[in-house]
């Protein structure tokens, strides 16, 4: 294996040795620390050899972003890359005093934990998987957006690159050879042996004592971190959909990261502060592909029509809803407005299919005025009445309702 990646890096040297660092990394040339350490650990993951068996210009990728990265991360050899390009890093590195370059694989178990192989072949351990909850206004996902969300984590410890000692030295436990266990013997009783496995009580079981901790981890080898991470919310994404962040989860130089899973979920509706916070849309209720909406008509409007509303959506276009004069709404009534619900998310639909909309369903609520000017109640009251006299019918009476209570049938059992 070894050999393999001393040919590999050689031929990558050779191949890509002049490919500039910043395009390797798909960055400009004033990116962050935090965009050259992302750009690193989503190339190393993609072109890693255990992920592209027998695919020679993967793995010679997955080394150049290796040697990439080093150099980026350095400050001082960023400075002198930015000046003087390969050449003054060659310069440097021959120059001396420098540490050494990482084995590409170090550097990726120094992200990802474990010994920098995915455990797909080595049968390496892979920790548990991290599931978190973010929860998400209804109008990103009605719009779509990109934002980001930072947990914490447990880290390998970058000051020690996971060793847990302070100047590299880790001794192999000499009570127990490195393996951790001891076998005691134990006499039972004159003659009479027990050989019991117990936890070497030297190194604690790790089968490797450190002389010098390392000072930011206590040589725990681990540390906590916090760590954000992009959020891309498409259009019309399902509540309760699991976005997954390959071995992302809490890492350890004992096993391989897990994944991390975000769970999408709604957040409750709150009017924000700016304006595009505050449209009737924020108040929609979703279900799948629709959402729901509740407008309240005045009696006069329900009754007699002739009335406009101008409601706005998640994105801020408008929703005109209208009668003319004579249409009648009755409370309670459900309108559906055709492809004004919601997106629908691209993984739902079927192919060549764009621009796919739910419905609006908007149910009409009628409130009645319970306080009236006097002489308009008189106005109200005395046209009723006329109508009333003219051709008013008494609803009991002509339903044949009973003026009197009735009799029940005496007690007793019927026959069934
Ligand atoms: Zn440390
Ligand atoms: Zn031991």
């Amino acid at each position: 294996m070894l050999l393999r990646i001393a040919l590999l890096l050689c031929l990558a040297l050779l191949v890509l040795g002049a490919e500039d660092y910043y395009k390797l990394l798909g960055l400009k040339k004033n990116a962050s620390d935090r965009e050259i350490k992302k750009a690193y650990k989503n190339l190393s993951k993609k072109f890693h050899p255990d992920k592209n068996p027998g695919d020679d210009t993967a793995g010679k990728k997955f080394i150049a972003v290796a040697e990439a990265y080093e150099v980026l991360s350095d400050e001082e050899q960023r400075k002198i890359y930015d000046q003087y390009g390969h050449e003054g890093i060659k310069q440097h590195k021959q120059g001396g005093g420098q540490r050494q370059q990482h084995d590409p694989f170090d550097l990726f178990s120094r992200f990802f934990g474990g010994s920098g192989h995915f455990g797909h072949q080595g049968g390496e351990r892979r920790g548990p998987n991290m599931e978190v909850r973010v929860a998400i206004p209804l109008r990103d996902f009605y719009n779509g957006r990109k934002t980001e969300f930072t947990i914490e984590k447990q880290a390998v410890c970058s000051a020690c690159e996971g060793s847990g000692s302070s100047d590299g030295h880790v001794d192999t436990c000499d009570k127990c050879s490195g393996r951790g266990i001891v076998i005691q013997r134990q006499q039972l009783a004159p003659g009479l042996f027990q050989q019991v496995q117990m936890h070497c009580d030297k190194c604690g079981g790790k089968g490797k004592t450190i002389k010098h901790p390392c000072p930011v981890c206590q040589g725990s080898r681990v540390v906590r971190e916090s760590e954000t991470h992009d959020l891309e919310i498409e259009k019309g994404m399902p509540v309760g959909v699991r976005i997954t962040y390959e071995n992302e989860a809490d890492e350890s130089p004992d096993y391989v990261a897990g994944d991390l899973v975000v769970h999408l979920t709604e957040s409750d509706a709150s009017l924000g502060q700016q304006d595009h916070e505050r449209t009737d849309g924020t108040f929609f209720r979703r279900r799948g592909k629709d959402l729901f909406w509740r407008e309240v008509l005045s009696l006069r409007e329900a009754w007699m029509g002739d009335w406009t509303r101008n409601i706005t959506h998640l994105d801020g276009h408008i929703v005109q809803l209208s009668r003319k004069r004579g249409e009648v709404v009755q409370p309670n009534l459900v309108e559906i407005v055709k492809e004004e619900g919601m997106p629908v998310w691209h993984q739902q639909l079927e192919n060549n299919e764009h621009d796919v909309y739910g419905d609006l369903h908007v149910e009409y609520v009628v409130v009645l005025p319970d306080m009236m000017e006097k002489s308009m109640e008189k106005d109200f009251w005395a046209t009723w009445e006329k109508y009333r006299k003219k051709g008013g019918v008494r609803l009991d009476e002509s339903l044949g309702r009973p003026k009197e209570r009735i009799q029940m049938p005496k007690e007793g059992h019927d026959e069934l």
